[in-house]
């Protein structure tokens, strides 16, 4: 019989390599013998506070279960116009960020395209870029983590899509707005600025859709507004932007329990800002604890910290086997020798902080 499946898969998904995590929660729970409630992560930039929810939100969602969302998100994207000040026109909501890098790359991207991203960044841009058989030309920082802009708009000559991240993942680095739009303007196609960080810092490139149609302003609930779980995230653009961005959006991907959640959060806004403020004040606490160990701990602007450790890829494995995920970016061009940090309450802190002394010892 002939193979059905291995031979009719696509030469690009066959080629690309696929999103890596760390381990799962259960998973280590099951290696170590304890339950997954004692398995602390520090990998995956998340908020320690849950968003309290108005109790009859979920009754009512619930209660409309039997019938799809309605297409438009029109409650959420009324919720998207108070928080950001932007219309419906310059809205797109995705079932996450992810679920927007892979609406922009169906819209941008033929098979041998070049994207361009910064490096070190966010590794579903070169993911999302692979899936559609793209190039990705990965234009390393400079040494102190900020743009290189002649050689990206260099590399970007024959670009379809420039990947730029503000504040950067994993290098906690703010991107200042002038040096975004410059970059807008130097370059012939859409930049995606991915902003999942914003709010831990607060500079945006979303000023600049008014006058740059081919910015596009990705962003997140599943940062500052703690709702990981419910998959939201959304991008602001030119109305021309979202039209396209719209034509391949699956319908119905976020549903009914995640608009209503996603909506009530960003009308918690002063909630958020609290959070996200105590947030900041753990991080400064968990760097200088780090520095206390004789670490080099990056300055940041979002909820993590990169910190050089020596024998780095050792260290992560042994705090794993303390119950504690970090992330491992020891061997990524740019970051070597580091692990991430997600920020996250002092009790919480304080165990990673004690699991890393024992482990450089
Ligand atoms: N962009 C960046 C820079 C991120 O770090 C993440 C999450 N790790 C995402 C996007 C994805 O966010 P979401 O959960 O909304 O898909």
């Amino acid at each position: 019989m002939i193979d059905a499946v291995a031979s009719g898969v696509r030469p690009a998904v066959r080629a690309m390599q696929p999103y890596e995590w760390e381990i799962s929660s259960d998973a280590l729970a099951a290696e170590l013998g304890l339950p997954p409630s004692e398995i602390l992560r520090f990998d995956t930039n998340t908020s320690p506070y849950p968003p309290a929810v108005p109790s009859d939100l979920l009754a009512t969602a619930l209660g409309a279960i039997n019938e799809y969302p309605d297409a438009t998100y029109a409650p959420l994207v009324r919720a998207i116009t108070a928080y950001t000040g932007l219309a419906a026109e310059s809205i797109v909501v995705g079932a996450g960020a992810d679920e927007l890098l892979d609406m922009l790359v169906k819209v941008f991207l033929e098979p041998g395209d070049t994207a361009v991203s910064t490096s070190p960044t966010y590794t579903m841009y070169g993911v999302a870029t692979a899936t559609m058989g793209g190039r990705l030309v990965a234009v390393r920082d400079r040494a102190d983590f900020g743009l290189d802009p002649d050689a990206l708009v260099a590399a970007a000559r024959e670009a379809k899509l420039v990947w730029l991240c503000h504040p950067n993942n994993p290098t906690g680095h703010a991107r200042p707005v002038e040096e975004i739009a410059a970059l807008a303007s130097a370059v012939p196609c859409p930049v995606v600025v991915d902003e999942a960080y914003y709010e831990f810092h607060g500079t945006t490139a979303a000023t600049l859709i008014a006058g740059r149609p081919n910015v596009v302003v990705v962003r997140t609930l599943s940062k500052a507004f703690a709702l990981a779980g419910a998959r939201v995230g959304y991008a602001l653009a030119a109305p021309e932007m979202v039209g396209w961005l719209n034509r391949v959006r699956p319908p119905n991907s976020v549903g009914s329990l995640s608009i209503a959640l996603a909506a009530a959060a960003l009308q918690d806004a002063a909630g958020m800002r609290q959070r996200v403020a105590t947030i900041l004040a753990h991080r400064e606490e968990l760097a200088a604890s780090l520095r206390d160990l004789g670490l080099h701990v990056f300055p940041s602007a979002a909820n993590f910290v990169l910190v050089r450790v020596p024998e780095a890829r050792a260290v992560a494995q042994r705090l794993l086997r303390q119950g504690i995920v970090v992330r491992d970016v020891s061997s990524r061009p740019g970051v070597e020798g580091c692990l991430r940090f997600t920020a996250r309450t002092p009790e919480h802190n304080a165990r990673l902080r004690a699991a890393l002394a024992a482990a450089l010892r």
